[in-house]
C-alpha cells in the first residue's frame, strides 16, 4: 500500500481534468484491503479510480480519498501480470475458458492475451483504455459485446463486510450499469473470474482487429476525451442526436465536441488554454438543453462525474 498527500488527479484521467483529492491510496494485493478501515479512519466519502477513462473530474481542492485498486497489474518480475486459466466448463456456444484477472490489469492487456490464446468474448472492448474494475462498474462493451455476461464470479471490498466472493445472483447489470445487490456505501473490485469461448484459431485477433478500425474510423480514439458523454437513449444514437441539435465542434476554452463524434467531448491540450471542468460541464449543459428542445430526449451522462458533493 502506498499513501499519496493531495495528488493531482487530472494525470490520473484520460480526459485530463481535475483538482486534488485529500489523498491517494494505492492498493497492490488484496492484503492491502485488510489495512484500508484503519487508514481511512471513518472518511466516508471515498472514490474508486480505475484507468480514469469515464471520469469527468471537477477543478480545485476535492473532499475524498481515491482508492487506486491496481491488483493484478503488475506480475512478480514487474513487467504487466497474466490472468490465471482456472479451468474449463461446458457452454451452449461451446467449450469455455475461465479465467482470473485483478481489477487492476488493463482492458488492451486483457485483451491481447485472449486474442493470443483464441479466447472471445471481450474483443469488442478494443479501444477501451481502462482497466477491468472500470470495465465491470460500467459493464463497458461495444460491437456487441458487455462486460457483464462474461462474468462468473467478482472478489469485492466493501466497508461493512470487507473482502468477499459474489457469484451473479450478487450483482444487477445493464446497458452501462453495474451496481451490488447489497447495501453498501461503496465497493472496490478485487478481482473477477470471466467465462470466455474457445474460438476458431486467429480468429479473435482478427475480430480485434476489425472492430479497432472501426472504432478508429467513426471516433477520436487519439484525442484526450473520457468516451461518450452520454448514454444512448433506447435504439436511438446520442450522437446523431447531438450533431442534429448543431453541436458538433462547439467549442469552450480548451474544450470541444468532436467535429468527429458529437458524443466526445475532447480536451485541447495544444491550444494554450487552460483545460477547466467548468467549460466541460457548461457544454454538456447546453448540450443536453439542445438535444432536449430540439427532439425531447433527455439525454443522461454516462461519463462519471466526481465533484465536491458526496454522492
Ligand atoms: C477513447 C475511449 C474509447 C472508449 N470506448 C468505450 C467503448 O467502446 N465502450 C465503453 O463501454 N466504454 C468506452 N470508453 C469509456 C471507458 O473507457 C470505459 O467506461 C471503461 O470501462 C472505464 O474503465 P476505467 O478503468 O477507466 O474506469 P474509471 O474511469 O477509472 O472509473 C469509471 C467508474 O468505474 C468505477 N470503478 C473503477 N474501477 C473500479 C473498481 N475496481 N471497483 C469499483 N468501481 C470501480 C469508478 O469509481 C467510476 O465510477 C472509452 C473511453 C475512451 C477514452
Amino acid at each position: 500500500m502506498r499513501i499519496i498527500d493531495r495528488p493531482a488527479l487530472a494525470p490520473l484521467t484520460t480526459l485530463g481534468l481535475g483538482g486534488r483529492a485529500l489523498a491517494e491510496i494505492r492498493l497492490e494485493s488484496p492484503d492491502d484491503c485488510l489495512r484500508l478501515a484503519d487508514v481511512l479512519a471513518g472518511q466516508s466519502d471515498v472514490r474508486i479510480l480505475g484507468g480514469g477513462s469515464n471520469l469527468l473530474v471537477h477543478d480545485g481542492d476535492l473532499p475524498f480519498v481515491v482508492l487506486r485498486p491496481l491488483f493484478g497489474a503488475k506480475g512478480p518480475e514487474g513487467g504487466a501480470a497474466e490472468p490465471e486459466i482456472l479451468g474449463e466448463e461446458d457452454g451452449p456456444d461451446g467449450p469455455r475458458t475461465l479465467i482470473r484477472a485483478g481489477a487492476g490489469m488493463r482492458v488492451p492487456h486483457l485483451l491481447s492475451w485472449c486474442a493470443a490464446r483464441d479466447l472471445a468474448g471481450l474483443e469488442g472492448l478494443v479501444g477501451v483504455p481502462g482497466r477491468l474494475g472500470g470495465a465491470v462498474a460500467m459493464n463497458a462493451g461495444a460491437y456487441g459485446c458487455s462486460t457483464a455476461p462474461l462474468m462468473r464470479s467478482l472478489d469485492v471490498f466493501t466497508p461493512e463486510k470487507g473482502l468477499h466472493t459474489l457469484s451473479p445472483e450478487g450483482w444487477k447489470a445493464s446497458y452501462r450499469h453495474f451496481s451490488l445487490v447489497e447495501d453498501s456505501l461503496w465497493y472496490m473490485s478485487v478481482s473477477v473470474v470471466l467465462s470466455l469461448r474457445r474460438a476458431a484459431p486467429g480468429s479473435v485477433r482478427a475480430a480485434v482487429r476489425e472492430n479497432f478500425t472501426r472504432k478508429k474510423s467513426g471516433q477520436p480514439v487519439h484525442e484526450h476525451t473520457a468516451g461518450c458523454v452520454f448514454q444512448n437513449p433506447e435504439g436511438i444514437s446520442a450522437g446523431k442526436l447531438l450533431d442534429e441539435a448543431g453541436m458538433k465542434g462547439k467549442r469552450r476554452g480548451a474544450m470541444y465536441f468532436s467535429p468527429m463524434h458529437a458524443n466526445f467531448l475532447v480536451h485541447d491540450m495544444k491550444c494554450g488554454l487552460p483545460g477547466r471542468s467548468d467549460d466541460a460541464l457548461s457544454l454538456i449543459h447546453e448540450a443536453q438543453k439542445a438535444v432536449f428542445e430540439k427532439f425531447g430526449v433527455r439525454l443522461a451522462m454516462e461519463v462519471k462525474e466526481w465533484s465536491s458533493c458526496p454522492c
